[in-house]
C-alpha cells in the first residue's frame, strides 16, 4: 500500500496554558504598552528581556515587534549609514537583506558551501572589494558555521558581526550559545520560529553603548529607565538627544505569551532534535541525495530540514516535487525560478545590485526545504522520510522527464 502523510506542515503547537491565562490578566488590567505599569509593577515585557538575557548569557535584551526590526534597530546602532555596504549570505531570507536595504544601505552577498554556510574565502574577498565594516551573519535554517574561525577571521578583516539567529534561538556551537558571538544577537518570535507570538523579536548585546541607542531607536522616548536588561543611564547620557525614536516595542501581551515558551525552549530543542534525527536515519544512504553534514560542534535547532539533489534536472526535480506533494510531503526548492510563498534567493531581490554567486546558484538549484513543526511525531517524521526516499528512488532513477511534461509545483 501507498502510504500517506496527513499533517500540517504549518500548524504550530498551542501556546501553553500558563501563557494564556498571563495574557488574559494583561487583557484585564489593559495596560498592553509596555511603559504603562501599575505602582511598584515591573512589566511583561521588561520580566521576558531580563529572562531572555538570562537564558542567553548575555548583559543586555531589547525586546521587539519583529525580527526583521530586530536587525534593522542592530544595523542603526552600530552606525550602518545609507549607501554602506553591508555583508550577508547568500543563502538567507527576504527580511535580511530587507532590513539592509531599508536603511538605504547595500547588501553584498557572500558565497554559501555545500553545508548551507557561509563560505570564508569568499567572505575575506567581499570584505576587501566592498569596503563593509559589518557582517549580518545569517543562521539560515539553523545552519551554523564555524564560529571560532569566523570571529577570528572578522576581527582580521576589521568585520563587526550582527548575528542572524532566527533560526538558532537555542542552539549553540561549542557551548555558545547562538547570537553571543558577534556584537548583536537578532531574533524571531514568529509564528514560524521557536517560540511563538505571532510577531515579535529580540536583540541582546554586551555592548553598553550599541544597547542603549537600539532602546532609544525602539521607541523608548526618555523612558529607558525603565528597562531592566539595559545598561546603566550613563551609556544613554550622549547618545538620548541624537538617536531617532523608529518606534518597533515589544508588547505586554505578547511577552506574556512568551515567558512561559522560553521556559520550554530547551525541551523543545532535544523534541526537534529527535525529529530531524528520525528524517537523517530515514534519508540517509539514498542515490542522489546528499544530507547537509552537521559538525560536532554545533547544537542546532531541528526546525527544519534540508537536503540537495545535485546532478537533477530541475525537470526531474518537479517531478519529485509533485509527486511528493501528492503523498502529502510538502516541500520547497530554492531552485525555482520565481518566488514562492516564503521561498526566494538572492536573484530575486530587485532592489539589491545585481550579484553573480555560481557557487550559491549551483547549490540552491538543488536545494530543497522542509517545515518541521513540533505537531508532527517522531513517528511522522519517519513516515515522511520513508515518502521521500521512495520517491526520490522511483524520480531519481527514471528516464529524464520531457521539459514540457514537467509540471509546475505552486
Ligand atoms: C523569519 C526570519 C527573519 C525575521 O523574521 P520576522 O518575520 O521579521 O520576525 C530573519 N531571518 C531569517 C533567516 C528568518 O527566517
Amino acid at each position: 500500500m501507498t502510504e500517506r502523510f496527513s499533517g500540517s506542515f504549518t500548524q504550530q503547537e498551542p501556546i501553553p496554558e500558563e501563557g494564556i491565562a498571563a495574557a488574559v490578566a494583561v487583557l484585564r488590567h489593559g495596560r498592553l504598552h509596555r511603559y504603562n505599569t501599575a505602582p511598584g509593577e515591573v512589566a511583561e515585557t521588561v520580566l521576558l528581556e531580563q529572562e531572555f538575557a538570562a537564558l542567553t548569557g548575555a548583559r543586555y535584551c531589547l525586546a521587539v515587534a519583529s525580527g526583521g526590526y530586530a536587525m534593522g534597530c542592530a544595523l542603526r546602532a552600530m552606525g550602518v549609514q545609507a549607501g554602506d555596504a553591508v555583508l550577508s549570505n547568500g543563502f538567507t531570507l527576504a527580511p535580511v537583506p530587507g532590513a539592509i536595504a531599508a536603511l538605504g544601505a547595500r547588501p553584498v552577498f557572500v558565497e554559501v558551501t555545500d553545508n548551507l554556510v557561509l563560505d570564508f574565502a569568499d567572505l575575506e574577498a567581499k570584505a576587501r572589494s566592498s569596503g563593509a565594516r559589518v557582517l549580518m551573519l545569517s543562521h539560515m535554517r539553523g545552519h551554523v558555521c564555524d564560529m571560532g574561525a569566523l570571529m577570528v577571521l572578522c576581527d582580521r578583516l576589521g568585520l563587526r558581526v550582527i548575528e542572524d539567529c532566527a533560526h538558532t534561538m537555542g542552539a549553540t556551537w561549542n557551548g555558545v550559545p547562538s547570537g553571543r558571538h558577534g556584537v548583536v544577537g537578532c531574533y524571531s518570535m514568529q509564528t514560524y520560529k521557536h517560540v511563538n507570538s505571532g510577531e515579535g523579536g529580540f536583540l541582546i548585546s554586551d555592548d553598553a553603548e550599541v544597547m542603549a541607542r537600539a532602546i532609544l531607536l525602539s521607541g523608548s522616548y526618555m523612558l529607558y529607565g525603565k528597562h531592566l536588561a539595559a545598561p546603566g543611564p550613563e551609556a544613554f547620557a550622549t547618545v538620548r538627544m541624537v538617536t531617532p525614536n523608529v518606534s518597533g516595542r515589544m508588547d505586554n501581551l505578547r511577552a506574556a505569551i512568551l515567558r512561559p515558551q522560553l521556559r520550554q525552549l530547551a525541551d523543545r530543542v532535544a523534541r526537534w532534535e529527535a525529529r530531524y534525527r528520525a528524517l537523517e536515519a530515514g534519508l540517509a544512504g539514498v542515490p542522489g541525495l546528499v544530507l547537509t553534514v552537521r559538525p560536532e560542534a554545533e547544537r542546532f535547532v531541528g526546525s527544519s530540514f534540508q537536503f540537495c539533489l545535485p546532478d537533477w534536472s530541475a525537470a526531474r526535480i518537479q517531478v519529485f516535487l509533485t509527486r511528493t506533494l501528492a503523498r502529502g510531503v510538502e516541500l520547497k526548492w530554492f531552485g525555482a525560478d520565481q518566488p514562492m510563498a516564503f521561498t526566494s534567493r538572492y536573484d530575486h531581490w530587485g532592489y539589491a545590485e545585481v550579484q553573480s554567486l555560481p557557487q550559491t546558484d549551483r547549490i540552491l538549484a538543488g536545494l530543497v526545504d522542509m517545515r518541521v513543526p513540533l505537531t508532527f511525531t517522531v513517528e511522522d517524521c519517519a513516515l515522511i522520510a520513508r515518502i521521500l526516499r521512495e520517491e526520490a528512488l522511483v524520480v531519481g532513477q527514471g528516464p529524464e522527464p520531457d521539459w514540457a511534461e514537467a509540471p509546475v509545483v505552486q
